[in-house]
């Protein structure tokens, strides 16, 4: 893993006041990457880094040659309005870029006055995603989902036999994931209510969000050579929140024996900026696993992964109707969670991922699967919280759902923090429905 170093420090201060504010998400320990350009302009998006509530403009810096070596190589590949390349370059020229900017952001700073003139507010900048995304997969690694959703799919059979064997997943489709402020229809598919004889096509009744976490590959593998599970990290570049929509009608009539498909393809969102993996290293937990349970096969498991492989994410979902945001109301907490929970760390995802010799590519996304703890109140979709639509529960507002209604936004927000180590946050990630195609 990247060894705790100097960008860490707890102490550091930065001269953008707003980076040393308690609550920031964006302090200098944690330097988050995405691609942006000023809100409503035709300007090309370009690579940026968040601080405090500013954005600095790597292609800003990059042309006014305020870093050399490794650092001026990844701020010039950030420049172009992906950042696949950069992604690729491998973990001594994100460290290098991250170090740079941590030195030239600290107060005190030689390069305060030039970087001054790079900065621009995030309130002014829209964002797209930060790279292209080859291919997308969707794991399912929080135990407490697949057993929650389990009951409610196949009650005498909740948890399949390979679940604590194999880090279950599926390949999902990259064409309609988008960034966060993205608005999509409601889908409309096939679906067939219990009782009926026949399936009937039309707008989904049981539309979801999933809360995940987003991982992105930066160096990738050559076609059949496995990524070794304590070789992860030279290979993730950063994690972000993913919404990942699901629609849970479609979804149970469709989804055997293949797995998920229509049900999951129609839209999922990330939030904009990119937590690197090494800022997150302050974070790293130990992993264990329940002795009654069977213990990872060994090219799941190494000390290193025991010792460090989780991670201590924590995660919330708000709802903000569309009768809220005409008032005026914020949106209103729902349930919370942590990826601490997972039952898979993000080093065996990518182990097991390519033990097959599958190639990764830089910009390749990993979905966690739906995060949910242990309790019910901790569940991280609403066919959980709703207990598979039985029980509606009431917002602050008097409005009551089950599944989400039209004009309904979602919000996630995750951070990280504990005593010793800076907070950093993820920012978030919100989108909204709209109506289905009539
Ligand atoms: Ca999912």
């Amino acid at each position: 893993m990247p060894a705790l170093n100097e960008t860490h420090d707890l102490n550091l201060r930065s001269w953008v006041v707003s980076a040393n504010a308690a609550d920031t998400d964006f302090p200098i320990q944690n330097l988050p990457f995405a691609e942006f350009r000023r809100k409503g302009s035709s300007e090309a998006f370009r690579g940026g880094v968040a601080i405090g509530d500013q954005v600095v403009d790597l292609a800003a810096a990059a042309q006014q040659g305020l870093f050399s070596g490794a650092a001026a190589d990844g701020a010039q590949a950030c420049a172009q309005p992906t950042l696949n390349e950069f992604m690729a370059m491998g973990g001594s020229v994100w460290s290098a870029l991250r170090l740079a900017l941590s030195r030239g952001l600290r107060e005190g700073a030689a390069e305060q006055a030039s970087l001054a003139d790079c900065l621009i507010a995030q309130s002014e900048v829209e964002y797209s995603l930060p790279c292209s995304i080859g291919d997308y997969t969707d794991f399912y690694t929080s135990v407490h989902h697949a057993t929650s959703v389990g009951k409610l799919f196949r009650p005498d059979n909740p948890l399949l036999p390979n679940y604590k064997w194999v880090p279950i997943g599926y390949h999902g489709r990259s064409s309609s994931i988008d960034v966060s402020g993205q608005e999509f229809k409601r889908p409309c598919g096939q679906t067939k209510a219990p009782d009926a004889t026949e399936p009937s096509v039309g707008p989904c009744k049981r539309l979801d969000y999933e809360l995940e976490v987003g991982i992105y590959i930066g160096k990738g593998n050559d076609l059949g050579s496995p990524i070794a599970l304590d070789d992860s990290d030279k290979h993730v570049f950063g994690m972000c929140l993913f919404n990942d929509w699901s629609a849970r009608d479609i979804q149970a009539w469709e989804y055997q024996p293949l797995g998920p498909f229509l049900a999951k393809n129609f839209a999922s969102t990330v939030s904009p900026w990119i937590v690197t993996t090494e800022a997150l290293a302050p974070y790293r937990a130990e992993f264990s696993r329940d002795p009654a349970d069977p213990q990872p096969m060994p090219y799941l498991s190494s000390e290193l992964n025991s010792s460090e492989g989780a991670l201590d994410i924590k995660l919330e979902v708000l709802l903000q109707t569309e009768a809220m945001r005409n008032r005026g109301d914020a949106p209103a907490k729902v349930s919370q969670s942590n990826f601490i929970h997972s039952y898979w760390t993000v080093a065996q995802m990518v182990a097991h991922h390519t033990v097959n010799g599958c190639n990764m590519r830089p910009g390749d996304f990993l979905g966690s699967g739906t995060q949910s703890g242990p309790e019910h109140e901790e569940g991280g979709s609403l066919l959980e919280l709703s207990r598979g639509g039985k029980e509606a529960f009431t917002l602050p507002s008097g409005e009551q759902r089950t599944f989400l209604e039209d004009g309904d936004a979602v919000v996630m927000r995750g951070w990280c923090e504990k005593v010793g180590a800076a907070r950093i946050g993820f920012g978030e990630v919100v989108s909204t429905v709209l109506p289905a195609n009539k």
